[in-house]
């Protein structure tokens, strides 16, 4: 899968989610089966803090809970793998979060906007626009994933996919 590139509609945020961290989540997924799974988005924005760019995204820490149609991350590991990413060359920091929502759409349910609302205003994340790219549809085949940005005191906005230009290996004929 190529990289995915996103902007959002007022054309104030973008976002950009390497192809590792893409088969990452897909791999999650698969391995979820019919429950909701989840885990944390990291990476960094570019200098001027014009666009994230998401690098790596976490499985769920052991202590999460999940059904079919709900997922509470929960944070063990989380802490010292932040501290590891935040020593390392790229200086990798937390952005938000990921779900997978199996027996859902791509939306954001009404819980969900609530964690990322929290999320946005909790100084401890120190990430007042926090992005939440939700996984759907089936992970082999129908894979959809939508990116949302929830800026502190705002409504979450979705994000628009940009177009990527294929790989120079690969030839519309
Ligand atoms: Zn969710």
């Amino acid at each position: 899968m190529e990289s995915l590139e996103w902007l959002s509609e007022d054309g104030t945020f973008a976002a950009k989610a390497s192809d590792k961290a893409i088969e990452f989540i897909r791999h999650q997924c698969v391995a979820a089966g019919h429950q909701e799974t989840g885990g944390i988005l990291v990476g960094y924005y570019t200098p001027k803090r014009e666009c994230a760019i998401i690098t790596k995204a976490s499985e769920a820490p052991a202590d999460s809970r999940s059904g079919r149609l709900r997922f509470y991350r929960g944070v063990v590991g989380l802490r010292d793998w932040l501290a590891r990413l935040w020593r390392g060359e790229k200086r990798e920091y937390y952005l938000g979060e990921w779900h997978f929502h199996p027996a859902k759409s791509p939306d954001m349910s009404s819980l969900d906007t609530a964690q990322m609302k929290d999320i946005a205003q909790n100084g401890s994340y120190r990430c007042p626009e926090p992005l939440l790219l939700i996984a759907s549809g089936h992970p082999s085949s129908s894979f959809v994933v939508s990116l949302f940005v929830c800026p502190h005191g705002k409504p979450p906005m979705r994000m628009q996919p940009c177009s990527v230009p294929p790989p120079p290996n690969q030839h519309e004929d």
